[in-house]
Order: structure tokens, then sequence, then C-alpha cells
């Protein structure tokens, strides 16, 4: 390349940056309840103009998206999706910190038309804490199905800003959003008209005067809007607490002010002030509708009704649900098994074609043990999830998700959750890592941390190969109810642990709800596919890097510092995907791995083991399994079966009779074992996740710690007492 381009190329960009330095920038945060086509809605409007990120701190998914339109420059930021703006949950939090650190300059609130009245509980909470607003009614299509009319310059009028009605998955009306935005903007100074919700005389008495303390901080009650933290400190809100604890000079006399104020008002009505004000909010809502909506028929919602007389039933509800999730496996693994089988064959082919390409030596050994093994690992799961996550965006986008988590609650609160924990649970038994992700339903943090603590105990699918393995080897036929046992022991576990650490730990019942039970809905392909896909792509890049690491520190383990004996005898690299330890070695008698780090590491524990009865191949498989928990079925090939049986085809029957030959388990110490395998640690990318979505690395470490201990006192169990009963 010659200089001149390189300088070309820098003053072009010069011009644009200048360019865009003369636009008015306007931010723009966009609102609105789950499933209002906030995305659709984002997407229509910036295009593949986005910027994907996290909230700061969280793990809530910040997204951002940048239009030019004219001399404007506006971004778009996309609030996560919530009910309400009260301090229940991290997407609550974040929205409303948005809207008051933030101060947009423009905020839309996307709002179902054929769920007004929900939709306006957020817009009203919205409208309170001051802005300037544009109110999007999507799903206009839905509400004139539903036979709903809505008066838009008499809902314009109330609530304060300019309506807009909106078709999201066609795009109708969208553009005029930016119109209303510029609009809005521009005369943002002239139009301003802040809607106050009356709370009677009493309580906006107690506002008075919690405002008037606060306005003794001039610098900052001309940021913040004393109305809305009067109104919040009346409902106690812990959050605005804090943050008048953090800021404001006078906090203990504002909340002297505040506790005088709710004792007050508790006397008069006899119940809680937060209580008062959301019958108000809705009191308000209540009249607005009257005035600007008017029915025509309602099919939808008896539609609706009817269906869920049938799915969400006292009897027949709880098998339907089954019959689902049943066939939600089915689909996952019968179908997976298809594309799995391609993907591994396609990796064994990469490995064929390439490896003998490459000399044999460390690089090599790296390659395609570590690396290639590693990934593989990985992507042969990629069918299953992507189509488990196929299930489970129909599920939801059709609305049945909110049904099961309904109809799941009494069984649900044996543990002292509700029901909606029970999708995580339900995903668990597929993997933990979306199963976990899933939590984020969950408002109340104590019920999101209890329900990752136990989600791992649900048998996820990658601990099935070794169920197979061992179970196949001792038990012949009786193999089968031997898996079964185990994941029942698995469920039962869940539940006896979950109520202990409700009695314990995470006291106190779990939050009331209500269950949210939006109308049944036919999914169109488009969302249904691009919610499964965004999920994928988060596990992908987050797992598949995280698996990657991990992977390359096991063979770094089991190959050194041995490894300059062994080097010679690699396996020639038909490795199956998920062999990510096939170093290889000699034979039994001459081990070489146990002089590698991961041998060192096997003796190091095995005294850990002892008591239980297994060997130091058995504890150096339960490590790399940490990794993933198939990782133990190809470590224990190496460890057992040598090099010559661990590349290839590997037989999983074969290797089991091995085992059963050379390890000296009994059955009742290999059934302890795979007990072991079922309850012991997650896997790495589970624990990532728990750390994601827990945000916390102390109840991450609990988690694991936990685990490890339960693992190791009901395998123990098993031994003795099984030993008692048993002559084996
Ligand atoms: P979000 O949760 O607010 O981000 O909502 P989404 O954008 O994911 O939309 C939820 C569902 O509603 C998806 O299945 C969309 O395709 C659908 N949807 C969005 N806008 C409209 C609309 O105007 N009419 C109808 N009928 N469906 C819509
Ligand atoms: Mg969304």
């Amino acid at each position: 390349m010659k200089p001149g381009d390189t300088k070309g190329d820098d003053s072009r960009v010069k011009v644009e940056k200048s360019k865009e330095n003369a636009l008015k920038r306007i931010v723009v945060a966009i609102g609105g309840n789950p499933n209002s086509g906030k995305t659709t809605i984002f997407n229509h409007l910036t295009g593949s103009h986005q910027k994907v990120g996290n909230w700061g701190g969280v793990t809530v998914e910040k997204v951002e998206g940048r239009v030019v339109r004219g001399e404007y420059e506006i971004v778009f930021v996309d609030l996560p999706g919530t009910y309400s703006l009260t301090a229940y949950s991290i997407e609550e939090i974040i929205a409303r910190n948005f809207i008051v650190d933030e101060k947009p300059d423009v905020i839309v609130d996307i709002i179902d038309a054929g769920n007004l009245e929900r939709n306006l509980y957020l817009a009203v909470q919205m409208i309170e804490m001051k802005g300037h607003f544009v109110f999007v009614l999507n799903m206009a299509d839905m509400a004139e199905k539903q036979g709903i009319r809505i008066d838009g310059d008499k809902l314009s009028t109330l609530l304060g800003g300019p309506v807009i009605f909106t078709t999201g998955i066609k795009g109708k009306g969208v553009d005029r959003i930016v119109d209303e935005v510029i609009d809005v903007y521009e005369n943002r100074e002239k139009k301003v008209r802040h809607i106050h919700i009356p709370y009677g005389r009493e309580i906006e008495e107690e506002i008075g005067k919690i405002q008037a303390v606060i306005r003794k901080d001039r610098i900052l009650s001309s940021k913040y809007s004393t109305r809305w933290l009067s109104v919040k400190l009346l409902e106690n809100d812990k959050e605005v607490i804090e943050k008048i604890k953090r800021y404001f000079r006078f906090y203990d006399e504002i909340i002297s002010q505040a506790g005088k104020s709710r004792e007050h008002l508790k006397k008069i009505y006899n119940d809680d002030p937060e209580i008062i004000i959301a019958d108000q909010r809705y009191g308000f809502i209540n009249g607005l509708l009257k005035e600007v909506i008017s029915y025509e028929k309602r099919d939808r919602i008896d539609i609706s009704q009817k269906i869920d007389k049938v799915l969400t039933n006292k009897f027949l509800g709880i098998p339907i649900l089954f019959f689902f999730v049943w066939l939600m496996f089915q689909v996952t693994f019968g179908l997976g098994a298809y594309p799995m089988d391609w993907i591994d064959r396609g990796v064994r082919l990469l490995v064929d074609v390439f490896s003998p390409l490459f000399p044999e030596g460390i690089f090599k050994s790296l390659l395609f043990d570590g690396i290639i093994g590693g990934v593989g690992s990985v992507l042969v799961f990629l069918p299953n999830i992507l189509l488990l996550f196929l299930m489970i965006s129909i599920f939801e986008d059709t609305g049945y998700m909110a049904r099961a988590a309904f109809v799941m609650d009494r069984v649900m609160h044996l543990i002292g959750l509700h029901g909606k924990s029970f999708i995580p649970m339900i995903m668990g038994f597929g993997c933990n890592v979306p199963a976990i992700m899933a939590t984020r339903t969950l408002e109340s943090r104590k019920d999101r941390l209890l329900t990752i603590l136990i989600n791992p105990l649900m048998s996820c699918s990658a601990r099935l190969p070794v169920y197979i393995l061992i179970a196949g080897a001792y038990f012949g036929n009786r193999a089968g109810n031997v898996i079964f046992s185990l994941y029942a022991l698995g469920i039962v576990l869940a539940i006896l642990v979950g109520r202990f650490f409700r009695k314990t730990i995470f006291r106190g019942e779990s939050e009331p709800f209500v269950m949210e039970l939006p109308p049944y809905r036919i999914p169109t392909v488009k969302s249904v596919l691009i919610h499964m896909w965004e999920r994928a792509v988060v596990f992908l890049k987050k797992m598949g890097s995280v698996i990657l690491a991990g992977s390359i520190i096991i063979w770094f383990l089991s190959s050194f510092p041995a490894h300059e004996e062994i080097s010679n005898n690699t396996v020639s690299g038909a490795d199956t995907a998920i062999e990510v330890t096939s170093v290889n070695q000699g034979g039994q008698e001459d081990i070489p791995i146990e002089r590698s780090f991961i041998g060192m590491i096997g003796k190091a524990i095995e005294p850990i083991f002892r008591p239980i009865g297994f060997g130091w191949q058995e504890g150096v498989s339960l490590i790399t399994g940490f990794v993933a928990k198939e990782i133990v079925v190809s470590t224990l090939g190496v460890l057992y079966v040598g090099g010559d049986n661990a590349s290839g085809s590997m037989d999983y029957g074969n290797l089991g009779s091995v085992i059963k030959q050379r390890s000296g388990m009994s059955p009742l110490v290999a059934y302890a074992f795979l007990v072991f395998v079922l309850l012991y640690t997650p896997c790495l990318a589970t624990v990532v996740a728990m750390k994601r979505e827990s945000d916390s690395l102390k109840w991450t470490l609990f988690g694991v710690g936990y685990q490890l201990v339960l693992a190791w006192l009901v395998s123990f169990m098993i031994v003795k007492v099984g030993s008692l009963f048993l002559v084996v």
C-alpha cells in the first residue's frame, strides 16, 4: 500500500467525524413491558447499527442503536423490559436509574395496545419520574382484532406526550417514532406538561412535607424530581433510600421525615402506604381507560380463556405439561442426534484430513487434542442447544411458559419457591447453563440465588454418557433403572437442599407474585428464530471461550512434564470430538500420564476419595470432568484403555468392561461414583453462568463447595450403608 492511500483514508475519517460532531445528538430510552414489542421496534428503527453490551456491573444485556436523520443523531437505548419500576428486580433498577440519572432527552414507552391496562402501570410510573415522552401503542393490529378502540388524542392529553399507533412486526407506523422524538426534543421547553398522579389529600400532604426537606439540598433537588423521590420514600423503596444516603446532605432529616410520614399514613389507612399508593395508580389508570377505550368485541381474550380452561385445568394441567416437557426432550435429543452425529463426523474428518499434514509433536498435540478436541466438544452440543432453545422460545412466545409456571406453582412451594422457578429446573435436564440464564425471569434475588444453587442437581445431558458407560458395564440390563434412580436422586436432593437452604440461609417465604397470563399468541417464525439465535450466540461466545481455555489447561496438565517421553506415540489424530485429554500412553503397567501434572494431582488427591473407594484414575477423571462432564468418559478412556483404544471409534461398551476389570470398583462403589458425578461441582461453563447470573463470587463458590461436600457425603454414605446390606 502506498503511503498516500493511508493518508486519504485518514482524512476521510476526519471529515466524517466532524460531520458527526455537527449533528444534534438525542439520547432516547426505549422502555416498556416485556413482550410489548420493544425488540421488534428497536430492530426496525436501528437496523444493524446496534451495539450490545452489559449494563454497568450486572449481567443484564444493554443494546444501543444509532439513527441519523437530517441534522440529528439519535441514540436509542433499549431499557430492560419490566412490568413496573419498583426496585423489585435488577432490570427495574437499571431501567429506573437510567431515566433518573442519565436523563435521556426523550423516553419512548412501548405499550402493548392489546393489554393497555397492564402496560399503563409502567407508563404511569414513568411519567411520575418526569421527562419527555413519546407513547407508542404497539400491536395495533392485535388491539383491532380484539375490537379495542383507543382514542389516541385523548390518551395523549392525559399522559402528557404524543401517542403513536404501530404494528411492529409489519413496521407500520414505526418511522413516525423518529419524527415525534425529534419534535418532542425540539419543543421540550414549550410543550412540557408534567402529569401528576393525584394520591389523595393525606398522601399529598406527606409528599409535601418530605419534598420540603429534600429541597434543602438545592443542587441535588434540581437534579432529581423531588416529588418522585418523596413518593418512593413513602413506598419505602430501598434503592432510593440508598441513593439519598449516598448523595444528599440532609439524609438523616429526610429519612426521619419519611419515617414519620409513613407511620402517620399507616395509622390513617391501617395499611402500608405503598399499597395505598399502588391502589391510587390503578385508580388513575382505570379512570384513564374509561376515558379512552371502547370495545367492540373481545374475541382473543375469549379464545385465550377457553384454551386456559384445558391447559391450566386442575387435573389436566400437570399431565399436559409433562407431555410438553417430554416432547421437548424428544425433539431436543431425538432430533438433535442427527446433526450431532454430522458434526462429530465432520470434526473427525477434519482431524483425519489435516492431522497427517502436521509433524508429530507438541504443537500438533495442542492443536488436535487440546483445541480441536475442546472446541469440538462444545460444538457437538450445538444442535441440542439450538433445539432446546427453539422449543423454549416457542413455549415462551405462545404464552405457554407462563401457564407452565402457573400449573407448577403448588408443587414448587414444597421447596419454598414459586412456579416461575420451575422453568429453569426443567431446562436443567438439558443443560444447566441456559437453565441458570433463565432464572433472570425471577424478580426476587433470593429466589434467583436459590434456584441457581440447586439447579445443577438437575441431571444435565452431559452426565448421561458417564451413566451409560458405567451403568452399562456394571448393571447390564438393569442399567436403565439405575440411570433413572440417578435422575430421581437429583430431583429429591434438589427438593431437600432447596428446603434446607430456604429454612437456613434464604429465610422467608418466596415473594408473592402475580402470574402474568398474557393472551395466547401464534408466534411468527422470525421472532422465534431470532430469540433462539440470540440465546445461542450468547452461549457460544461465552461458553466456547471458557471451554476452549479450560481444554487447553487440561491438555497442558496432562501433557507436561511427561510430554517429552510420550510425544512419539501421540494419537495419530482420529480423536473423537469429546476426547480432549487423549494424550497417548503406553500400557497399564507403565502409564506416563501418571507423571504428568494431572497424574500428580490425581495421586495427591487420592486420599480424599480413598474412603469411598475410588482410585486415582477416577479422581483424575472427576477433576477433568470439571471442564465438562462428558470428559469424565474420555479421561477414563485415556487412563484405562490407553492409546490405541482411546482413539478413533472409542467403544463405550468395551471401555466399560475394561474399567470393570481394571479399576477394582465393586458395583456399589461404581454406583457411588455415578452419584458423585451427578452431584459434584457443576462443569466450568455452569460455574461461569452461576457467576454471571448471581453476580456474586461468594455465592458461586458456595454453590461449588456445597456440591462437592454433598457429593462426597452422599457417595460415602451409599458405600457405607450399602455394604451393610449388600454382600458384594
Ligand atoms: P419485547 O419483549 O418487548 O422485546 O418484545 P418482542 O419485540 O420480542 O416481541 C414479542 C412478540 O410480539 C414477538 O413474537 C413479535 O413478533 C410480536 N410483535 C411485535 N410487535 C407486534 C405487533 O405490532 N403485532 C403483533 N401481532 N405482534 C407483534
Ligand atoms: Mg426484547
